[in-house]
């Protein structure tokens, strides 16, 4: 098995806890972008204990008080797929009016472009929340 997600050190990993980590995912295109998956190799959310569901829709629900709360983005996106990746990981994207994609989803198509300072200054924005949302979910995890 070649799964990506249960890697060691998966790509952008900032935080890991017991049954979950998140990944930074942000780029210029969606600055403020992270993943939180699931540590053991499982594809649908069915497969997750009660226990571990609420776990992971209050990690979901912090990361996007957190970001609502630093970023102030005009919406938060949640995702869950696995359609190439079928290891279980949510995507929560922040999202403004003026991104590359509003209103289209991050896979849909692109509709205009965004000033490369406007894109920096949020990236910047996003990377320096990190810290603090891995704080966060300690706190949260240490609950469960
Ligand atoms: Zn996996």
């Amino acid at each position: 098995m070649n799964c990506p997600l249960c890697s060691e050190k998966p790509i952008g990993e900032f935080w890991r806890g017991r049954h979950f980590y998140a990944i930074d995912a942000g780029n210029d295109d969606f600055p403020a972008y992270i993943r939180i998956v699931a540590r053991d190799h499982i594809a649908e959310m069915s497969m997750l204990s009660p226990a571990l569901k609420s776990e992971l829709r209050a990690l979901l629900d912090a990361a996007e008080e957190e970001m609502l709360a630093a970023l102030a983005p005009d919406k938060m996106n949640w995702a869950q797929f696995g359609n190439m990746v079928p290891h279980l990981h949510w995507h929560l994207i922040a999202r403004w009016k003026d991104d590359g994609w509003f209103p289209e989803c991050p896979w849909g198509p692109r509709q205009r472009p965004v000033a490369a300072e406007l894109s920096r200054k949020r990236r910047n924005e996003a990377l320096e929340l990190l810290p603090q949302l891995a704080q966060r979910f300690s706190e949260v995890e240490s609950r469960f």
